[in-house]
């Protein structure tokens, strides 16, 4: 009979509950994440890029995991949010414009 063990070609570890391979590969996912890590330290070009057209191909899912992950960093999130107005005092002011119209709107409209 067979064995269906896969054995981590970098680390050596065996396929288990507790150490999960990636599918279809030889690398356990723990390695699988270190390689990404210094992957994306390698390229962070490629890796902007890569981003950037997984955003555009599914801006739902976009939004969807952006807001995910403010929702699980709250303080973070704030944090960006204020060290991006810090840097884009112009495009802050246009958009909080765009948004108090928008309230307007909405509370304009006949119920
Ligand atoms: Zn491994």
């Amino acid at each position: 009979m067979i064995s269906h063990t896969r054995i981590c070609s970098k680390c050596g570890v065996e396929e288990s509950q507790q150490h999960p391979f990636i599918k279809q590969s030889k690398i356990c996912k723990t390695c699988y994440a270190e390689y990404q890590r210094q992957w994306r330290a390698a390229n962070p070009e490629k890796h902007r890029a890569a981003n950037q057209r997984w955003r555009e191909r599914h801006p739902e899912k976009s939004k969807a995991a952006s807001q995910q992950w403010r929702e699980k960093h709250p303080e973070s999130a704030k944090y960006h949010q204020t060290s991006w107005q810090k840097q884009h005092p112009k495009e802050h002011s246009r958009r909080q414009v765009i948004w108090k119209q928008k309230q307007r709107e909405k509370k304009g409209k006949p119920a």
